[in-house]
């Protein structure tokens, strides 16, 4: 995103220093899922997704998918498809369009072969239930910025899915999240930054960076009563597993 044109060498010395291994950088249409790929064929650690993100499902169609299918199958640094989802609290796009273009875009990603990173914001039902569809194709994914509570959770891991929780769960008013965060099994737990949104506190309100997780992965751990190495090795094991990373 725009927010690191000033300083991207500097925001990936520090994810290295802080003791990130590997970035996943997301599309959320075109132009951003050739830039992420721009980036991730620079860097060894950086891998890419590619995809229509809700908020830009009007000006999606089959054509346009299309054109991200192609740019998916001629890299291998393309890892996942994604976001994709549907935003209910924002209405960027129409209802319709984005069921449509969520829909085109999990059967597209279960044609090559790619988990999907599916943003859910206040449309937990309709999510479930267009997964709930696919059950018998075995998509793999994850939630990504889970905000539902821990029985919406487990729906989703029993369709096979892994959560993410990002910085929010260190906010005060957070007690939702903490106990999904909490209780999950830890072989479905993934963690994130989302950046530059949902910086954790005491980051809160500043421009989220990769190295910030480790206040999101030290207050998980807490919450789950282990140590941060074994929070993050565990995490970072899933990640590699759900993506492939080598
Ligand atoms: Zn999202």
């Amino acid at each position: 995103m725009e927010d690191y044109s000033d300083d991207i060498e500097d925001v990936l010395d520090r994810a290295l220093a802080g003791g990130i291994i590997n970035i996943i950088t997301v599309g959320i249409d075109i132009p951003s899922s050739q830039k992420a790929l721009a980036l991730a064929e620079r860097y060894d650690f950086i891998y890419s997704t590619a995809g229509f993100h809700p908020h830009n499902a009007d000006d999606a169609d089959t054509g346009k998918i299309n054109e991200l299918v192609r740019l998916a199958s001629r890299s291998k640094k393309i890892v996942a498809w994604g976001e994709i989802g549907l935003d209910f609290y924002r209405h960027y796009s129409h209802v319709k369009n984005q069921i449509e273009i969520f829909e085109l875009q999990i059967d597209a990603a279960l044609d090559l072969n790619l988990p999907v990173i599916i943003h859910d914001r206040d449309a937990h039902d309709d999510v479930l239930n267009i997964l709930n569809k696919r059950k018998n194709r075995a998509q793999k994914g994850v939630i990504h910025c889970f905000s539902g509570d821990y029985a919406l959770a487990m729906s989703f891991i029993e369709l096979g899915f892994y959560i993410s929780i990002p910085g929010t769960v260190t906010y005060k008013n957070a007690s939702i999240t903490q106990e999904a965060a909490e209780k999950i099994p830890i072989e479905r737990l993934l963690i994130e930054t989302d950046a530059p949104f949902l910086a954790p506190i005491p980051l809160r309100g500043k421009r989220n960076e990769p190295c910030f997780i480790r206040h999101t992965a030290e207050k998980i751990a807490l919450l789950r009563g282990i140590d941060l190495d074994e929070l993050s090795h565990k995490t970072s094991a899933n990640a590699k597993q759900l993506f492939g990373l080598s």
